[in-house]
């Protein structure tokens, strides 16, 4: 085990000793190849650094009560980077290789992994890149797929508390017809500019509208959007949203409560009828929302006041957190072992 402060691990970038990697070159992938190296070296021309030829996952490695290590449905994130890679017209990383690749990676960096108790997880962050030159715009002939690790913290250091979200129309993260389904950079570097002036003006993240009426949610930054109200569980159904492993996750054990899940489009005219609201993703895997603010109406919509999270949100974080650490039957089989 490292010498790490775990209990003030933040939820950012520590080095670990190895990474994986894999090039697409001259037709077909190589063999894996590990790396104790924090740099990848790329040509100038590479599409990545031009076009946009970037698509990225993450996922998590818990250390469970039982001592026993589980990474959490990595098949569906390398159905989304298939998807991904497809969007933008990367080669695609076939599923033995990104197996491999991540399991390596958590074997490789054990050692990192945060103990049971201490609240946190080895965070996976497998990525895609165009690493091939070209000047004019098109796709890229060769490809770069690596997969690093860094251990994190818990998402909320004073614990699960509900924060403020800022609703605004005037940016918009992914056209109707573009990339917003897709976990590709790009999206990233749009949403920024909201995201910053939402933390300036003292919210934790903003909620972006679709971007076509403004009448409707789309998602948070990088997390999507739900609510709940009489019994439903309600989470936005649009093209231009990208399909969250955790709010699939989190819709099944929504069922499986006694929670009726309703997939659709979600109204901001709705938003003052919901009892809880939060966002969810691998990250945090809930943020309950204390309010949303509309910056354009300046209108806000309270789901709680006294600090704590609803009742509902703090049984499916309870129970998702739970199936992660070993702690709750896994009768989904969303968890595999990692042998380390
Ligand atoms: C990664 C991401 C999410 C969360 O997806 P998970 O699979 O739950 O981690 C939600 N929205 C966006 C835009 C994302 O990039």
């Amino acid at each position: 085990m490292k010498n790490i402060d775990w209990k003030s691990l933040p939820f950012g970038y520590v080095k670990t000793d190895y990474n994986i990697r894999c090039y697409y070159r001259n037709g077909k992938w190589g063999e894996l190849e590990i790396s104790s190296s924090e740099n990848v070296e790329l040509h100038i021309a590479s599409t990545v650094l031009h076009y946009g030829q970037a698509a990225f996952e993450g996922l998590k490695a818990y250390r469970g009560k039982d001592g026993k290590v589980r990474l959490f449905r990595w098949e569906e994130n390398w159905k989304r980077l298939q998807l991904s890679a497809e969007t933008v017209l990367m080669k695609p990383v076939n599923k033995e290789v990104f197996r491999e690749a991540c399991f390596k990676a958590v074997e490789m960096n054990s050692e990192f992994i945060p103990p049971y108790g201490t609240g946190g997880s080895l965070y996976l962050r497998p990525f895609l890149i165009g690493s091939g030159a070209k000047v004019g715009v098109s796709p890229a002939d060769e490809y770069l797929f690596i997969v690093f690790v860094t251990p994190v913290g818990p998402y909320f250091k004073e614990g699960f508390k509900p924060v403020k979200m800022q609703l605004v129309k005037d940016y918009d993260r992914a056209a109707p017809m573009g990339t917003g389904h897709a976990k590709v950079g790009g999206n990233y570097a749009a949403g920024l500019r909201a995201g910053e002036r939402a933390h300036h003006e003292g919210f934790a993240a903003s909620i972006f509208a679709d971007s076509k009426t403004k009448l409707y949610i789309d998602e948070a930054g990088p997390a999507n959007f739900f609510g709940i109200k009489d019994g439903k569980y309600i989470t936005p159904d649009s093209h231009s949203i990208l399909c969250s492993i955790t709010n699939m996750s989190i819709r099944q054990i929504a069922e499986e409560i006694g929670l009726t899940v309703e997939r659709r489009p979600v109204a901001i005219a709705e938003l003052g009828s919901f009892e809880e609201a939060g966002a969810c993703g691998t990250a945090a895997i809930i943020s309950p929302i204390a309010l949303i603010q509309d910056r354009e109406t300046g209108e806000q919509f309270v789901y709680t006041t006294a600090g704590e999270p609803g009742p509902w949100c703090q049984k499916l974080y309870k129970y998702l957190t739970g199936v992660q650490y070993g702690e709750v039957e896994d009768k989904f089989g969303w968890c595999e072992f990692v042998n380390c």
